[in-house]
């Protein structure tokens, strides 16, 4: 999306104090946004001691690198592009995406629909018919996700793949999912393409926005942020300091250093449960049902393996395998070390896979030790990991917010929410932010950022958080 760029030095008004919560790609989209228009008084805070929240990279004691889950960066965004470009200069591995899916003991290019003729014949039969079944209702608008999966596949992919593998990734029934959030997170049907494709025997990879992707040379996905710090004052960067109490009506944040800051403007990106727990004079009172039915999200387990030697021919290329099996727990394994050879301590001489797993909040029995146990055997059991392989380590973190889950009458919840803000000059941003799935990707959230402080001097309407068709739908 393009923007005026430094131009807005001229036009932007100081709006008095703006304080930026959370150091992720939101915040820094923010600070980066009122550096660039000159603006002299604001400030973040971040509760870790290192930028880059859920996008951020960590280096085990083996000297392995991890992401929190497999990120890659694709962008609808010119001025999002033109930061990294300017921020990572050339460092970067450029990948041209191959997406896999492990079911029936084999590997079948994603996405399924495209490439149904590996399936067991009876199965393809199966997809097939149901996809001549959906051409005929798909004009009829969908209510839940489930809906729109048998609208627009039919019940023999629905039953193969699309209901077992997003209930995995949600750990939700896809009937609880509403529609809004699918735009170009979910591969849609060509049937003429798919019926060539199984006649004449061809694999077909190329669906989607992220196609081609690229990733850091050096230190993860987490190095992108840490360069983004890097170019910013870093007085104005306060690491290691929690908002613990916000005032609505004072427009004070309470530190956990023991501050007491006052804002003109706040722009939060923690997490909107957890703001509004902290959060007291608001006017109204968001009652806890609702809270609970709207702003529903999952947990993800992220478990590295580091390995010996060099990576299978299997997997040689491989970027991610989708699992919709659900003998297996995780839903995605990336090649990790496939992305940089740096990813790990030798190059050429070990290798790595990063696995995730999701967990309904709350579920009862899952621990860091069975999360773990369970993927290194479906892991060993899938054939990623070899018998033959030494396995040199093994890395676990829990993240608490995963994935916002876009449940039937989110919006009616999220709407409310924003009017008591935003009356309250607080705006909340960011994938937990504004709890949208689909606007919750790195780029989605860096310019939710911008834009919040575009709206904030210039008086421009945000585009991202209100209307992410927009954004989504624009071609790259
Ligand atoms: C498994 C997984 C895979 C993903 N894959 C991709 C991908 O391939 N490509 C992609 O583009 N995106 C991907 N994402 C999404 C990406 O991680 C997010 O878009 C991005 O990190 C969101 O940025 P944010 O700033 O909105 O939130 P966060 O990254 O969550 O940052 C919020 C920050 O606020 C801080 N904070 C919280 N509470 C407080 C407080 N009280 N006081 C001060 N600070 C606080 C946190 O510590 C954190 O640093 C993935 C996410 C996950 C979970």
């Amino acid at each position: 999306m393009e923007r005026q760029g430094v131009q807005t030095k001229g036009e932007a008004k100081q709006r008095g104090r703006i304080v930026i919560l959370g150091g992720g790609p939101a915040g820094l989209g923010a600070a980066w946004r009122l550096h660039e228009a000159g603006c002299a008084d604001w400030v973040l805070f971040e509760r870790e001691s290192h930028v880059g929240g859920l996008a951020s990279s960590y280096v085990d004691d083996h000297g392995f690198t991890w992401d929190l889950g497999g990120h890659v960066v694709f962008s609808h965004y010119d001025y999002f592009d033109g930061v990294l470009d300017s921020v990572l200069q050339g460092q970067w591995v450029e990948h041209v995406r191959q997406a896999w899916i492990w079911m029936r003991g084999r590997f079948i290019p994603y996405p399924l629909q495209n490439n149904i003729r590996h399936l067991p014949t009876q199965e393809l039969m199966e997809c097939l018919e149901g996809l001549l079944d959906a051409r005929d209702r798909a004009e009829a608008p969908a209510a839940t996700f489930a809906d729109w999966i048998l609208r627009s596949f039919g019940p023999g992919l629905a039953r193969v793949f699309m209901t077992p593998y997003n209930r995995k990734v949600w750990a939700a029934d896809p009937a609880e999912l509403g529609t809004q959030w699918v735009g170009d997170r979910v591969a849609t049907v060509d049937l003429k393409r798919v019926l060539r494709n199984v006649i004449e025997g061809r694999d077909d990879l190329g669906w989607g926005p992220n196609a081609t992707f690229r990733f850091p040379l050096h230190g993860g996905t987490g190095r992108i942020w840490r360069a983004v710090a890097e170019r910013l004052p870093a007085e104005r960067l306060c690491l290691g300091v929690e908002a613990v109490e916000i005032d609505a009506q004072a427009r004070t944040v309470r530190l956990s250093d023991g501050r007491v800051v006052s804002f003109d403007r706040l722009v939060t990106t923690m997490p909107l449960d957890g703001l509004l727990r902290r959060t007291s004079n608001l006017g109204s009172q968001i009652s806890d049902l609702a809270l609970r039915d709207g702003l529903r999200c999952s947990c993800t387990h992220i478990v590295g393996v580091g390995l010996e030697g060099l990576v299978p021919e299997s997997l040689a290329g491989k970027c991610w395998v989708y699992f919709p099996e659900p003998e297996l727990p995780f839903y995605r394994v990336t090649v990790f070390s496939n992305y940089s050879a740096h990813n790990v301590a030798n190059p050429g001489r070990q290798w790595s896979l990063m696995a995730e797993v999701s967990e309904a909040r709350g579920a009862a029995g899952v621990s860091r030790d069975s999360v773990v146990r369970g993927t290194l055997d479906g892991l060993r059991a899938a054939g990623l990991i070899p018998s033959h392989a030494a396995v040199t380590s093994v890395w676990h973190r829990r993240i608490e917010h995963g994935y916002p889950t876009p449940v039937v009458g989110r919006d009616v919840v999220l709407d409310e929410i924003e009017g008591l803000l935003s009356e309250r000059h607080i705006l909340s941003r960011g994938r937990f932010g504004a709890w949208k799935y689909e606007v919750g990707n790195m780029d989605h959230s860096f310019m939710q950022g911008v834009e919040a402080v575009d709206r904030i001097l210039l008086g421009r309407p945000e585009t991202t958080v209100r209307f992410p068709d927009r954004v989504n739908s624009r071609p790259r």
